[in-house]
């Protein structure tokens, strides 16, 4: 029987997920930016406990995890909205402020889930070209603001590109922007910045009314299993445009909880910015030693150009070293797939598997 779908959701791209990703133990799992580490055993017994009293529905208010947000980060919980993830806060708001007629304007290459906003509203998305350095052109994104624009999305650092705007260029970009388009600084990986910390983006929100700092419990937490993330909003109205298009009980009871308990483990969480700040080095020179120039990361990850080859085009090379590293049991992002052919996003894993990572490169290439 021919479905006949809303021609919104005919537009939107859909990629059947029937095989699943069950791969053997020992692959290196180095394509989705997750944490290396599992969480801890604190994280795990606060899920448990919480899965004691699922026969009830969440406190839909999910106070215990917006206070200690709150708490962490100095913004009222009022000002606060938790989500099935940080995509369900973008997606949130993507519904709540677009529709046919008016504009969205993100860097590209840039997060893969953005070009679903277009879609899924029929607003017309404005792809601004990162810099030379694969950097946000922030003077170019401020340009591209129309009396048609809604919202604008910086992402800091940049998925994939890993690179990162200061708060002095984030500050006098804020200054054009006009009131009435909000402004998404999706922050997935600030913990793993050099730029600025993550309190240092804060008082943006106080700065100006239409900001919403978007993070999550994804990355350095290691909880990207769990799907918690948050916005943090400079008006109690952000949080009511997000909560009028989800459904009441966005984050189930395991997952608040275990993000909540996540929050008690600052030391933890330092430790994983150190390794993955080694990491960082140790990827970049082995890089380096195979006359290979990363792009300069600010997160947990590496995105750079594979080197050119006179026999292969960008979109061959980048398949065969694909194909090569699976070989050796390595699973990369392809930089196609994100938007620049030839290149690579790798993310940071344990130390071994760096190691592997680059070893597996090295044979690719020879
Ligand atoms: C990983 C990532 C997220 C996190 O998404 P969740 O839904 O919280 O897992 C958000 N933004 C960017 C740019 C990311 O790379």
């Amino acid at each position: 029987m021919p479905l006949k779908l809303s021609s919104t959701a005919a537009q939107i791209p859909y990629y059947p997920t029937a095989g699943g990703y069950s791969l053997p133990d020992g692959v290196a799992l180095l394509a989705s930016n997750e944490c290396p580490d599992p969480p801890l055993p604190e994280v795990v017994a606060a899920a448990a406990q919480a899965l004691t009293a699922t026969n009830r529905y969440p406190d839909p208010s999910y106070l215990p995890l917006r206070a200690a947000l709150s708490e962490q980060t100095g913004v009222p919980a009022e000002r606060i909205t938790v989500g099935n993830g940080s995509c369900d806060v973008l997606l949130a708001l993507g519904e709540a402020l677009l529709e046919p007629g008016t504009e969205l304007v993100h860097a590209w290459p840039s997060f893969s889930v953005y070009p679903h906003l277009e879609a899924a509203s029929g607003a017309t998305a404005v792809r601004v070209d990162l810099d030379d350095e694969h950097r946000h052109d922030l003077d170019a994104l401020a340009a591209a603001i129309t009396d048609r624009t809604r919202l604008v999305i910086v992402c800091n650092p940049n998925n994939p590109t890993s690179t990162g705007v200061g708060l002095d260029a984030l500050r006098g970009f804020l200054a054009e922007v006009p009131e009435d388009v909000v402004v998404l600084l999706d922050e997935a990986y600030v913990e793993f910045a050099e730029q600025y910390r993550p309190e240092d983006s804060i008082p943006l929100l106080d700065e100006h009314p239409q900001v919403v700092i978007l993070r999550t419990f994804s990355k350095i937490y290691g909880l990207a299993g769990m799907r918690v993330g948050y916005g943090l909003c400079s008006s109690e109205e952000l949080v009511g445009a997000a909560a009028r298009v989800r459904q009441p009980f966005t984050v189930n009871v395991a997952a608040a909880a275990a993000a909540t308990e996540a929050l008690r483990h600052p030391g933890e969480i330092g430790a994983r910015i150190r390794q993955a700040r080694e990491s960082r080095e140790y990827v970049a020179s082995g890089l380096r030693d195979l006359g290979i120039v990363p792009a300069a990361s600010e997160a947990n990850f590496a995105w750079f150009d594979l080197p050119a080859r006179e026999d292969r085009t960008p979109e061959e090379l980048e398949q065969h070293v694909l194909g090569a590293l699976r070989e050796h049991d390595v699973l990369v992002r392809s930089g196609g797939a994100l938007g620049r052919s030839g290149a690579l996003r790798v993310t940071y894993g344990t130390p071994d598997e760096n190691e592997r990572f680059l070893a597996a490169l090295r044979s690719a290439l020879a």
